[in-house]
């Protein structure tokens, strides 16, 4: 496996494998990597080629978030590379992915405006423009994003299609600790009284899981049921808990077909995210 930090290695490498006529599946993280970001690389590994790009984007970060403390380890990002079987990971400074005088970005509308845009309004913007900068770098056949950022995976999925992006986006599934936790970088934040807390977030989800699959259908019962869950513990935070169209991301009263169960909350300092997607019967 190789290890490149310039946008012309990565060009010069995979020119050679498409020259060799071998398809390019791509992985993009923030690095510090875990079980979930493996499950993309060997999803990826239906490939003949697998590249992992490892860059905490500035550009998707608020001016009073976790930028600066994001945790960072090149070392241990490789062995779990190599472990998944990704061929090359890309890793650039913030300087050879933003220029002095870099002023262009890709944006939306709606979708991110909703959920986790709101508490960070400058998030997805942030995304966007990373995403398309990494594709165009890369220019992969197939990009491979978790079902546990579903927003972002919903943008990234309207942004192909918009701009006529030539990539398939393939979402997967969430990958979860032993005792339902869903695996993220930022859980290294969490104390050991916060990590137990946490599990409300995972229990809130099966919660919302459990009463669609007896038949609820209104949306404002199942929030309900799982506000109670989270509100009981005293270490976390509601930021929201709501139930979208995943096309649209707008709050549904009512789940006819598929809906997406969505939750950020705060434990402690600590935003952490989850969802459960119902796909309907
Ligand atoms: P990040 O490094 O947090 O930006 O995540 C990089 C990619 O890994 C994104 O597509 C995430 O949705 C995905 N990912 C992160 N955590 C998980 C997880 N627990 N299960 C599945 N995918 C995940």
């Amino acid at each position: 496996m190789l290890v490149v930090k310039t946008i012309r290695e990565v060009r010069e490498i995979v020119k050679q494998w498409r020259k060799e006529d071998l398809s390019v599946g791509f992985v993009p993280t923030m690095g510090y990597l875990h079980e979930g970001h493996q499950s993309l690389i060997r999803a990826a590994g239906e490939n003949d080629r697998v590249v992992v790009s490892i860059f905490v984007n500035p550009m998707q970060f608020g001016p009073k978030e976790d930028l600066a403390t994001y945790p960072r380890d090149l070392e241990h990002d490789k062995e779990k590379c190599i472990e998944a079987g990704a061929d090359l990971i890309f890793a650039p400074d913030v300087s050879e992915m933003y220029e002095d005088n870099f002023q262009a970005f890709v944006d939306m509308n709606l979708l991110t405006q909703e959920l986790c845009g709101l508490t960070r309004p400058c998030h997805f913007r942030g995304v966007c423009t990373v995403v398309t900068k990494l594709f165009n770098i890369v220019k992969p056949d197939r990009a491979y994003f978790g079902k546990k950022d579903a927003q972002q995976l919903a943008i990234i999925k309207r942004m192909v299609a918009d701009l006529n992006m030539d990539i398939e986006i393939i979402g997967c599934p969430i990958i979860r600790e032993a005792d339902g936790l869903a695996r993220s970088s930022r859980n290294v934040y969490l104390d050991t009284q916060e990590r137990k807390a946490a599990l409300v977030l995972s229990k809130a989800v099966n919660k919302a899981s459990e009463l669609i699959n007896s038949g609820e259908r209104n949306s404002e019962t199942i929030v309900s049921a799982m506000t109670q869950i989270i509100s009981a513990e005293p270490l976390a935070k509601i930021d929201y808990v709501k139930v979208v169209s995943l096309d649209t991301m707008q709050q549904i009263s009512e789940i006819n077909n598929s809906a997406l169960i969505a939750l950020a909350v705060y434990i402690g300092k600590t935003r952490l995210i989850d969802n459960f997607f119902y796909e309907g019967e």
